[in-house]
């Protein structure tokens, strides 16, 4: 996820505060104030361009310790019981906030995980790093705190598909976020008929968070989604008890056997890719991505797959 933040994102991260405030001024005095067009639809929190020089207030809940570094930390939306984060499948919305003794504001991406037609709340999952400025302070919100949110911001355009396709998605570490929203995105909506692998490298199983959420979407969609956990941590030893089911639970890393099984495992090859010709979608940090999804890495060199077909987050 690091990595995420070096490349498009960062860019587009730090260009964001000066667009918005320069947009605030055109927005508020060319663009007249648009209400709901049909008005049993749900209003939105955020909607892109107007919420990044407008930023809203969302209110935390409930706040739960999901593993040993990582928080699901449930909020209010502002427009109440009527209203929707806005955020699309796979999409993430920019966290603000002004550490004490620091002149900039600290904006960073987060993907909300709740179910996106869901009304009246929002859900993150955010693992904590070693003095994360951002991190540290989500970690530290008590229901009734209020988090300033802006976005969403532009993500991939996912298209549902009204005939069947596959998709292989890999995740390494907390870069499931983007890829659970995905995959609750396609699953829930009743006109997509995607199918999804679902691969996901973690150091340990203490790691897997969403599991329960995973395991309900694998029994509700039997047909359309297999997730395969690839663990590299102690539990990967050879002498290392059995974590389950081993064409579930794999030990090591995320490499060419692996990804070339799960692949082996989809039939309809000619149906591999979403409607925009996209095979693999892949988040993780930037080692594994340079393995994984780097144009010297496994999804490319080895397995042939063009760079084109492949997106990373
Ligand atoms: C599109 C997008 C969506 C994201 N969604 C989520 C999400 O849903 N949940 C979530 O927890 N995070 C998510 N992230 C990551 C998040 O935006 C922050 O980068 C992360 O929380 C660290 O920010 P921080 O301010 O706490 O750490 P910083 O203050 O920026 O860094 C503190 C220390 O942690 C290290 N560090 C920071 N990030 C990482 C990393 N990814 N891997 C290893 N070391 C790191 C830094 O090198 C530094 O030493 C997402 C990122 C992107 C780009």
């Amino acid at each position: 996820m690091a990595s995420i933040l070096t490349r498009p994102s960062a860019r587009f991260i730090t260009g964001a505060a000066l667009v918005g405030s320069a947009g605030a001024l055109i927005y508020a005095t060319r663009r007249p104030y648009v209400l709901d067009a049909a008005q049993n639809a749900p209003s939105k929190t955020l909607s892109f361009p107007k919420n990044m020089p407008f930023s809203r207030q969302i209110t935390v809940t409930e706040v739960e310790q999901i593993n040993h570094d990582t928080k699901r930390i449930t909020f209010a939306l502002p427009g109440g019981s009527n209203e929707v984060s806005g955020v699309a499948p796979g999409g993430a919305l920019l966290t603000q906030h002004s550490p004490p003794g620091r002149f900039f504001p600290v904006f960073r991406p987060y993907t909300p995980v709740h179910d996106l037609d869901e009304r009246g709340i929002l859900q993150l999952v955010v693992k904590k790093y070693p003095n994360g400025l951002a991190s540290g302070h989500l970690h530290s919100l008590q229901p009734g705190d209020e988090l300033t949110v802006r976005g969403p911001i532009p993500s991939y355009n996912w298209k549902p598909s009204p005939s069947p396709r596959h998709l292989l998605l890999v995740a390494g570490g907390a870069g499931i976020t983007p890829m659970f929203s995905l995959v609750q995105g396609i699953l829930n909506n009743p006109q997509d008929k995607t199918s999804v692998q679902l691969i996901w490298g973690v150091n340990g199983t203490r790691d897997i968070v969403l599991k329960n959420e995973l395991e309900n979407l694998e029994e509700r969609f039997r047909d359309r989604l297999r997730v395969t956990y690839v663990v590299s941590g102690p539990e990967a030893a050879p002498d290392a008890p059995s974590m389950g089911d081993p064409e579930k639970y794999k030990k090591g890393y995320i490499d060419k056997a692996v990804l070339q099984k799960v692949i082996d495992s989809v039939g309809d090859k000619e149906h591999w890719g979403d409607t925009q010709g996209t095979k693999v979608f892949f988040c993780g940090p930037p080692a594994m991505q340079e393995a994984v999804a780097g144009k010297n890495g496994v999804l490319i060199n080895d397995l042939g797959i063009a760079k084109k077909a492949v997106h990373v987050f």
